[in-house]
């Protein structure tokens, strides 16, 4: 039986659901899942250029932990890179600090600071929302 892991914290889901490579005559010939602490690790790594060991504490797991999440996730992405394969962004195994909703008509991802306030989408004001954080974390692999 595989070990059970423990949820990895990030800041913010990704802003997309995902990238599709263009100009290939390969294009949608097979895709990678890039789960959002993968996302996160390279975010925090190679975008906020934060040293591992803090990107780690962040993240609240091990700096070993942290290293395999942002090998994976540097391996998957340069696999869709050289084979032209589409990345798509999944659940994966991850809380968030406050409630992320997405839009289910313009996919923009947005917090509500105020739970007072009425659920709709900031950008096109659609009532069409769905919270992220329910840990739906079925899809780990
Ligand atoms: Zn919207």
């Amino acid at each position: 039986m595989p070990r059970r892991k423990s949820p990895r914290k990030i800041v913010a889901p990704p802003v997309f659901k995902g990238y599709k490579p263009f100009g290939s005559s390969k294009v949608c010939d097979g895709e990678v899942e890039l789960l959002y602490e993968e996302y996160e690790a390279i975010k925090l790594a190679d975008y906020d250029l934060m040293p591992h060991h803090e990107a780690c504490h962040l993240m609240g797991i091990s700096r070993a932990t942290f290293a395999r999440i942002y090998e994976s996730a540097r391996r998957k992405i340069a696999s869709a890179f050289v084979e032209a394969k589409t990345i798509k962004t999944v659940y994966g195994n991850v809380y968030f600090d406050e409630n992320w909703f997405r839009c289910n008509d313009c996919e923009n991802a947005f917090t509500i600071p105020n739970p007072r306030i009425k659920r709709i989408c900031p950008v096109c004001r659609s009532q069409s929302i769905q919270l992220m954080n329910s840990t739906g974390s079925t899809n780990n692999k």
